[in-house]
């Protein structure tokens, strides 16, 4: 099923507020057992659907391609699948759309990609896509309805726009609203957004969205804070602004990883209260394959039972019976 129609169904007709889970692809054996039982407890939460990341530059390709397969069809939650244009030649575009599509998922992420490792400028493969809209354009013309398209949404601007003083400039951001709103305009049918800390922006980009006619729904895409370092390097990458008030409260206990933790825990409850109460009715938990702080966040809000949180069955690696 495609997850917008899930959306529609459960947040606008139900008016539930509904919650999705990213994972991505660990390096090892181990780590992809471990992954599918974290996966099958946090699935027994009934999320409206996990999401899998496509590595830099298609660097996980085949185990992206596995592990949305074994999600959709042995772990039985909607699934979608992140797919990217780096290193991407139209026809490895098509044999990932066809492997999902033979295994029954119907959503993914169109996305143009970071520039392959050591580059700094995105640059066009031969047989490729240079941006996102080319992905979705292509998604469609080539797969008419079947697949849901969800695209990427930048509440303060994709980083490439952002300016030595860690802003967009109002063109820029501006230009990056109107390109987004091509990509929905030629066929994204849900946005996700970037990760980000101050709540403020979100709204005010849902709200600019809206002005310039996006309709369909905006995501909020919450990153848990689990680790001060970790902390530093996603949103030194992605230019995120931080608050004043989170770096101060972050200094004070950088070096007590459990404080962190905690910390963040009440922060991303705090941000997903506020956005629930401006009637956003969908959360998005990057959980970095972690379960216990996006787990807890949803039980702060009561979208979880604290009760529930044990479901663990031995995860037995399948046989190899998708096609990949
Ligand atoms: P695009 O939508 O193509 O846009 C990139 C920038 O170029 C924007 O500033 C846009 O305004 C500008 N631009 C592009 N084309 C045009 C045009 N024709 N006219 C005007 N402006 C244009 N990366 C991964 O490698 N794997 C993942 O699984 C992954 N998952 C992600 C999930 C989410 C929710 C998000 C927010 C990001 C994710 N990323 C992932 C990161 C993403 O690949 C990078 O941010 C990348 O640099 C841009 O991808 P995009 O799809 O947003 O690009």
């Amino acid at each position: 099923m495609k997850v917008i129609d899930k959306i529609r169904a459960q947040a606008d007709h139900q008016n539930k507020v509904v919650f999705s889970f990213e994972f991505f692809p660990p390096k090892t054996e181990d780590g992809v057992d471990n992954l599918f039982e974290r996966m099958d407890r946090m699935v027994a939460h009934n999320p409206t659907f996990c999401d899998i990341t496509w590595g830099a530059g298609g660097s996980t390709a085949d185990l992206t391609l596995d592990i949305a397969n074994k999600m959709q069809n042995i772990i039985c939650v909607e699934s979608m699948m992140h797919l990217t244009c780096t290193n991407m030649p139209v026809e490895k575009i098509d044999h990932a759309l066809a492997t999902i599509k033979s295994n029954g998922i119907q959503n993914v992420l169109a996305l143009r990609g970071d520039p392959p490792h050591g580059q700094d400028k995105f640059v066009q493969v031969q047989d490729g896509f240079a941006c996102a809209l080319d992905l979705v354009k292509h998604i469609r013309s080539k797969y008419g309805d079947y697949f849901g398209i969800t695209v990427a949404g930048y509440p303060e601007a994709h980083p490439d726009v952002i300016e030595s003083n860690g802003v967009a400039s109002p063109e820029g951001y501006q230009k990056d609203l109107e390109y987004l709103k091509q990509k929905v305009d030629a066929g994204a049918d849900l946005i996700i957004t970037q990760l980000f800390y101050d709540t403020d922006i979100f709204l005010k980009f849902v709200n600019d969205c809206r002005q310039i006619g996006i309709k369909c729904p905006i995501v909020p895409g919450i990153m848990p804070i689990n680790n001060y370092k970790g902390f530093l390097r996603m949103t030194g990458f992605c230019k995120t602004k931080i608050p004043a008030e989170l770096t101060t409260a972050l200094e004070a206990i950088k070096d007590n990883e459990e404080a962190v933790k905690s910390y963040g825990i009440h922060l991303g409850t705090e941000m997903c209260k506020k956005i629930l109460a401006h009637g956003i009715k969908t959360l998005h938990l990057y959980t970095l394959n972690m379960e216990k702080s996006a787990l807890a966040i949803l039980t702060n809000l009561g979208l979880i039972e604290e009760s529930k949180i044990s479901r663990s069955l031995p995860w037995r690696r399948p046989t190899n019976v998708f096609r990949v």
